[in-house]
């Protein structure tokens, strides 16, 4: 029955959110009205509570399964030294994330947000782009003297920098069961402080947070202009630093590239190592790929790649891991429902949207051009001053298309139109709204102008 619910929340919720949501979970038993699930992680159980819950007790009603409510329970698949993957390790009963509708799941008396079991140092593909920063982490991972401290990683969105952190987390734990390991976001540490603050526990917090062996941190771009949070920070580090902690932060950028982060913090972040994990190149896709195909293999035995079809994707998908992860996740997903071999087409009609975000990348500069080509001005008049109509509203146009099918923000396009101020692009872009809904010639430019660049 289950199967058949699954279907149709495939066809409820969409590919994407089904790969992502429906598909791990696992119906354990139907019990007093109660429809138990497992997931694999806490965040999962989360989610998929808060935004699935609803439309899986109907689809379940609706196929006459006597449940009144759901639960999800975290199975935790043991991280072991011997590369686990989600079907072979043995699953680890954990508290029940949402029955009691508490928000964090590990509690004991460190508040650490829960760990990704799946986020080990066995799961990571080392290539030539993170290499130095793995390095690192097993190094620190590896426990001894610290000699490290803080290890500050950072890089783009979806680079393996939580990874990284979890897997010293949990090779630390595993080395040592009594080490007392915290790792939270700097948003949860900033949102503790707050509470703390409120509940007059003070001394409870810093005394909490003095009192652990590992301190991580992940995005700590988050409490940047967050003042009495930094300054908390800080002295928390300190305080560390000065026990010989070890101390691991991760951050979207360098150190000395966060805006509105103290200086003498930064200084504090810089002086441990500090690595960076680079963008992916094709060869560590590739490799990231393949490791994950041959982990969905053990779960979808009859499922087989047609040649080239990794190769493909690595070559196409290079934004970051978890937009690849994703499309692999709903390839499987999509060819176990259909039974069907995963062929270069099935890859093509089922990422047909993803494909086509990752694949051309349109920038200002080109929009730019079409613009003016399209209406026959000169393409310096887009960043020039003239501010006559039949440039203005090319202009205006270009900035619209911008704002559209890049991911600038709004300063950064004014930027690349002659350091104009963010407010005129914001006016540009909403004068271009209007007259698409009054003047069917604009409609008509704007259009045209759009298939044009997205090709
Ligand atoms: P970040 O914290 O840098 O945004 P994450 O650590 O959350 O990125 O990684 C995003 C996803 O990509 C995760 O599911 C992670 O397991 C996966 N991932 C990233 N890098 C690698 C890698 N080198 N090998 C295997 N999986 C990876
Ligand atoms: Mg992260």
């Amino acid at each position: 029955t289950w199967g058949r619910v699954k279907q149709q929340l495939l066809e409820a919720v969409g590919r994407n959110d089904y790969a992502n949501w429906i598909e791990p979970l696992q119906l354990k038993k139907v019990d007093n009205g109660v429809a138990h699930f497992s997931v694999p992680t806490s965040f999962m159980a989360n989610w998929v509570s808060r935004n699935f819950a609803d439309q899986i007790l109907m689809h379940l009603k609706a196929s006459k399964v006597p449940a009144s409510r759901v639960d999800f329970k975290v199975e935790v698949a043991r991280p072991a030294q011997d590369a686990p993957t989600e079907a072979t390790a043995a699953p680890v009963e954990q508290t029940s994330a949402l029955a009691t509708s508490t928000p964090e799941v590990e509690v004991a008396d460190l508040p650490s947000a829960p760990l990704d079991a799946r986020f080990t140092f066995d799961n990571f593909v080392v290539g030539k782009p993170n290499e130095l920063a793995h390095a690192a982490a097993r190094r620190v991972g590896e426990g001894g003297p610290v000699t490290f401290n803080p290890l500050f990683l950072y890089g783009g969105v979806g680079l393996g920098k939580t990874h990284l952190m979890h897997a010293i987390a949990h090779e630390i734990k595993q080395r040592d069961p009594e080490a007392r390991v915290l790792y939270l976001s700097a948003e949860q540490f900033m949102y503790r402080f707050v509470q703390a603050l409120r509940d007059r526990q003070m001394m409870d917090f810093k005394q909490l947070f003095r009192s652990v062996d590992v301190l991580m941190v992940d995005d700590v771009q988050f409490i940047a202009g967050k003042d009495s949070t930094q300054e908390e920070f800080f002295h928390t580090f300190n305080a560390l630093v000065d026990q010989g902690k070890q101390i691991i932060i991760s951050a979207d950028r360098a150190p000395g590239e966060i805006k509105d982060l103290e200086d003498r913090i930064k200084s504090r972040l810089q002086c441990g190592l500090v690595v960076d994990l680079h963008p992916t190149d094709y060869e560590l896709r590739l490799g990231i790929l393949q490791t994950k195909a041959e982990n969905y293999r053990t779960q979808y035995p009859g499922l087989v790649f047609a040649e080239g079809v990794l190769e493909f994707l690595a070559h196409r998908i290079t934004t970051n891991v978890r937009v690849l992860e994703g499309a692999l996740m709903r390839l499987f997903a999509f060819a176990s429902l259909v039974g069907r071999e995963i062929t270069m087409d099935l890859a093509q009609e089922c990422l047909a949207d993803i494909l086509k975000a990752s694949d051309r990348k349109v920038t200002v500069e080109e929009i730019q051009r079409r613009v003016s080509e399209h209406y026959s001005i000169r393409l310096s008049d887009m960043i020039g001053p003239k501010r006559v109509r039949v440039i203005a509203r090319p202009r205006q146009v270009a900035m619209y298309l911008s704002k559209q099918l890049t991911s600038r923000s709004l300063p950064e396009i004014g930027r690349r139109f002659g350091g104009r101020d963010h407010t005129t692009v914001m006016h540009g872009v909403r004068r271009i709204e209007e007259l698409q809904t009054t003047d069917s010639q604009m409609f008509e430019d704007v259009e045209m102008l759009r298939r044009a660049l997205e090709g």
